[in-house]
């Protein structure tokens, strides 16, 4: 990869400025580098950079993407979940995706409370939404390749409206600005100053990206915060995911790679000379190719623990990525809202509207 001597030195910037963080926290190394799932850091996610060439625009496939996922996410933010398993949510969101011809870019994402994101059911997860859970419903939805990811945050308890409205506030002040030639920078300013005028704090190491086909993290990050120094401009048929993530004013403000892992991810087809364990790794890449995948999506095929079992020789191999769950610092509840858009020369096509 090309590195402009603007990147290089935001690169070093950047890195001691993490270097710094996590020294002041007092916290070992597994603290998230950057971008939400952004390609050129190790524990970032959904790596997918094993379809070449294929990264022509096709804005019909997009629209139709958005506007199933802009349905779902709605359908989703109307219904009362206290009561349901996680299992029965992400089921029911991924069942309505498919209902309407298109395929889940990645499995929803049921990330509860201190959990910001990247958790999704288990096969059979019985654990429970109640009353008082703040839950962020994560959705991609792909047509042939091209992905609409957009996310809201539900909860019954009145007392984090005011966060949920301002994840809210912070996307729609940020989707104003943004169209062609906009700064990355400047919309993690207009994101961090509005949730800072209202009492709370961004989460400053999850952030927005670009996408493209088959690729949900294609290598540039909207950062959720204003950062010094270099930044790139949003270019015309590129799609942009633009996603606060928002935290209490105790809350750290910064997320960390927990011990659950239930989202994976092709990252080699290299065979590992185990039959069994290649068949599957052929079978996801048939399904799913680089997109991320949940084990609840091959139950179908396979026995459960003969699942697991052949899913960790992959994950050992390195064939397999497994994706950590993303958890607040100080366990403090966690908020989100995002919007996909693709500037065009003279307007923005905000596609899951
Ligand atoms: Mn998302
Ligand atoms: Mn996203």
């Amino acid at each position: 990869m090309l590195l402009s001597v603007r990147g290089i030195v935001h690169s070093i910037a950047q890195t001691i400025f993490y270097w710094l963080m996590t020294c002041m926290e007092g916290a070992s190394g597994n603290v998230m580098m950057s971008g939400h799932f952004a390609v050129s850091q190790p524990h970032n996610l959904y790596i997918g950079t094993a379809i070449q060439n294929q990264n022509k625009m096709n804005l019909g496939c997009y629209l139709q993407a958005g506007k199933i996922a802009a349905a779902v996410r709605e359908t989703a933010r109307k219904k009362y979940h206290v009561g349901l398993t996680l299992f029965e949510i992400c089921e029911s969101v991924e069942a309505q995706i498919r209902s309407l011809n298109a395929e889940p870019a990645f499995p929803v994402n049921t990330s509860l409370n201190e959990t910001a994101a990247h958790y999704t059911a288990e096969p059979n997860d019985a654990t429970l939404v109640k009353e008082g859970d703040v839950l962020k419903i994560d959705i991609g939805v792909h047509i042939d390749g091209y992905i609409a990811d957009t996310a809201v945050t539900v909860c019954y308890d009145p007392k984090y409206e005011a966060l949920v409205n301002t994840a809210e506030m912070a996307l729609s002040e940020a989707v104003r600005i943004a169209r062609v030639n906009t700064k990355a920078s400047d919309i993690g300013r207009v994101i961090e100053s509005t949730i800072t005028k209202f009492g709370f704090k961004p989460i400053q190491n999850l952030s927005g990206h670009s996408l493209q086909q088959y690729t949900i993290h294609a290598g540039k990050s909207i950062p959720n915060i204003w950062t010094r120094g270099s930044s790139f401009s949003l270019l015309t048929n590129e799609a942009y995911a633009i996603e606060p993530f928002i935290t209490t004013r105790d809350g750290q403000g910064v997320v960390y790679e927990g011990k659950t892992k239930n989202i994976f991810g092709v990252t080699s087809r290299k065979p590992v000379k185990n039959k069994e364990a290649d068949d599957l790794l052929e079978l996801i890449w048939s399904r799913y190719k680089t997109l991320p995948f949940a084990l609840r999506w091959l139950t179908n095929k396979y026995d459960e623990k003969d699942l697991r079992r052949l899913a960790d020789v992959l994950v050992r191999k390195k064939n397999v990525h497994a994706y950590p769950i993303l958890v607040e610092g100080h366990s403090k509840i966690v908020v989100q809202a995002e919007h996909t858009l693709i500037p065009t020369e003279s307007s923005v096509n905000i596609i899951t509207l």
